[in-house]
Protein backbone atom coordinates (compact mmCIF):
# COMPACT_ATOMS: atom_id res chain seq x y z
CA UNK A 1 0.00 0.00 0.00
CA UNK A 2 3.09 2.35 1.04
CA UNK A 3 4.34 2.14 -2.63
CA UNK A 4 0.97 3.29 -4.65
CA UNK A 5 0.74 6.29 -1.58
CA UNK A 6 4.80 7.02 -2.16
CA UNK A 7 4.08 6.60 -6.21
CA UNK A 8 1.16 8.79 -5.96
CA UNK A 9 2.88 11.76 -3.70
CA UNK A 10 5.38 12.48 -6.43
CA UNK A 11 8.29 13.57 -4.14
CA UNK A 12 11.85 12.53 -4.45
CA UNK A 13 14.05 10.35 -2.41
CA UNK A 14 11.24 9.50 -0.05
CA UNK A 15 9.22 7.32 1.61
CA UNK A 16 5.67 7.25 2.74
CA UNK A 17 5.87 5.08 5.80
CA UNK A 18 2.05 5.08 6.51
CA UNK A 19 -0.69 7.79 6.86
CA UNK A 20 -3.60 8.62 8.74
CA UNK A 21 -7.17 10.52 8.32
CA UNK A 22 -7.22 13.29 11.09
CA UNK A 23 -9.71 15.75 11.66
CA UNK A 24 -7.39 18.43 9.74
CA UNK A 25 -6.91 15.89 6.60
CA UNK A 26 -4.27 12.94 5.71
CA UNK A 27 -1.41 12.82 7.47
CA UNK A 28 1.52 11.06 5.79
CA UNK A 29 4.60 9.81 7.73
CA UNK A 30 7.56 10.11 5.15
CA UNK A 31 10.76 8.48 5.41
CA UNK A 32 14.00 9.68 3.56
CA UNK A 33 15.61 7.03 1.36
CA UNK A 34 19.22 8.98 1.65
CA UNK A 35 22.09 7.24 3.84
CA UNK A 36 23.69 10.31 4.67
CA UNK A 37 24.65 13.94 2.76
CA UNK A 38 27.98 15.24 1.55
CA UNK A 39 29.47 17.24 5.18
CA UNK A 40 29.54 21.03 3.45
CA UNK A 41 32.94 21.24 5.61
CA UNK A 42 34.89 18.79 4.32
CA UNK A 43 32.93 17.13 1.65
CA UNK A 44 32.88 14.12 3.37
CA UNK A 45 30.11 11.37 2.95
CA UNK A 46 28.76 11.61 6.12
CA UNK A 47 25.63 9.17 7.85
CA UNK A 48 25.74 9.75 11.60
CA UNK A 49 22.64 10.96 12.84
CA UNK A 50 22.72 13.38 15.36
CA UNK A 51 19.04 14.37 15.78
CA UNK A 52 15.92 13.88 13.78
CA UNK A 53 12.74 15.94 15.11
CA UNK A 54 9.67 15.30 13.00
CA UNK A 55 8.34 18.45 11.44
CA UNK A 56 5.11 18.90 9.88
CA UNK A 57 5.14 20.16 6.26
CA UNK A 58 1.99 21.13 4.26
CA UNK A 59 1.08 19.70 1.43
CA UNK A 60 -1.43 20.20 -1.79
CA UNK A 61 -4.60 18.41 -0.88
CA UNK A 62 -5.59 15.39 -2.11
CA UNK A 63 -9.11 15.41 -3.18
CA UNK A 64 -9.72 18.75 -1.53
CA UNK A 65 -9.03 17.12 1.87
CA UNK A 66 -5.44 19.09 2.92
CA UNK A 67 -2.49 17.03 3.19
CA UNK A 68 0.30 17.22 6.09
CA UNK A 69 3.38 15.25 5.55
CA UNK A 70 5.85 14.50 8.98
CA UNK A 71 9.38 14.37 7.74
CA UNK A 72 12.16 13.88 10.35
CA UNK A 73 14.71 16.47 9.71
CA UNK A 74 18.10 15.15 9.69
CA UNK A 75 21.05 16.59 11.20
CA UNK A 76 24.63 14.75 10.63
CA UNK A 77 27.25 14.87 12.32
CA UNK A 78 30.67 14.86 10.88
CA UNK A 79 33.27 13.44 12.86
CA UNK A 80 36.24 14.97 10.88
CA UNK A 81 35.42 18.56 10.88
CA UNK A 82 33.46 18.18 14.21
CA UNK A 83 30.64 19.69 12.41
CA UNK A 84 26.73 19.29 12.59
CA UNK A 85 24.84 19.30 8.78
CA UNK A 86 20.66 19.31 8.37
CA UNK A 87 19.59 17.98 5.72
CA UNK A 88 18.06 19.81 2.91
CA UNK A 89 14.73 18.23 1.41
CA UNK A 90 14.70 19.39 -2.34
CA UNK A 91 11.02 20.02 -2.22
CA UNK A 92 10.83 22.38 0.67
CA UNK A 93 12.99 25.18 0.20
CA UNK A 94 14.89 26.03 3.94
CA UNK A 95 13.36 26.21 6.58
CA UNK A 96 9.78 26.54 4.89
CA UNK A 97 6.47 25.07 6.26
CA UNK A 98 4.89 24.16 2.53
CA UNK A 99 6.08 22.27 0.08
CA UNK A 100 7.40 24.45 -3.10
CA UNK A 101 4.48 22.93 -5.23
CA UNK A 102 1.90 23.90 -2.36
CA UNK A 103 3.28 27.85 -2.10
CA UNK A 104 3.80 27.82 -6.05
CA UNK A 105 0.07 26.83 -6.25
CA UNK A 106 -1.16 29.51 -3.67
CA UNK A 107 0.93 31.90 -5.64
CA UNK A 108 -0.54 31.52 -8.60
CA UNK A 109 -3.80 31.83 -6.91
CA UNK A 110 -3.20 34.88 -5.90
CA UNK A 111 -2.74 36.36 -9.13
CA UNK A 112 -6.86 35.50 -9.63
CA UNK A 113 -7.81 35.71 -5.93
CA UNK A 114 -7.85 37.39 -2.41
CA UNK A 115 -5.89 36.71 0.38
CA UNK A 116 -8.64 36.08 2.17
CA UNK A 117 -10.41 33.81 -0.20
CA UNK A 118 -7.22 31.26 -0.57
CA UNK A 119 -7.18 31.34 3.29
CA UNK A 120 -10.53 30.42 3.79
CA UNK A 121 -9.84 27.19 0.77
CA UNK A 122 -6.91 26.54 2.59
CA UNK A 123 -7.50 26.82 6.23
CA UNK A 124 -4.88 29.15 6.90
CA UNK A 125 -4.48 32.85 7.94
CA UNK A 126 -4.60 35.70 5.20
CA UNK A 127 -0.92 37.02 6.74
CA UNK A 128 0.38 33.09 5.88
CA UNK A 129 -0.85 33.18 2.41
CA UNK A 130 0.86 37.07 1.90
CA UNK A 131 3.89 35.71 3.39
CA UNK A 132 4.18 32.57 0.91
CA UNK A 133 2.75 34.78 -1.63
CA UNK A 134 6.22 36.95 -0.71
CA UNK A 135 8.59 34.01 -0.34
CA UNK A 136 7.77 32.87 -3.69
CA UNK A 137 8.00 36.18 -5.32
CA UNK A 138 11.33 36.54 -3.59
CA UNK A 139 12.61 32.96 -5.14
CA UNK A 140 11.72 33.34 -8.23
CA UNK A 141 13.08 36.87 -8.63
CA UNK A 142 16.03 34.99 -7.54
CA UNK A 143 16.18 32.68 -9.99
CA UNK A 144 15.27 35.31 -12.66
CA UNK A 145 18.02 37.58 -12.05
CA UNK A 146 16.70 41.31 -12.14
CA UNK A 147 14.87 40.92 -15.28
CA UNK A 148 12.55 39.26 -13.35
CA UNK A 149 8.98 41.40 -13.18
CA UNK A 150 6.39 40.51 -11.08
CA UNK A 151 3.02 41.58 -9.82
CA UNK A 152 2.44 42.74 -6.05
CA UNK A 153 -0.56 43.87 -4.57
ZN1 LIG B 1 33.26 17.40 7.55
Amino acid sequence: MGLEITELLELPNIYVESYSKTDKGWLLQLRPLSDGMRCPGCGRFIDRVHQAPKVIIRDLAILKRPVHLQIPRRQFHCPDCQRYATEQLEFVDWRRRHTRRFEQDVYERVQHSSLEQIAREEGISPEEVRGIFEHVAAQSKKRLGRSGTHKHR
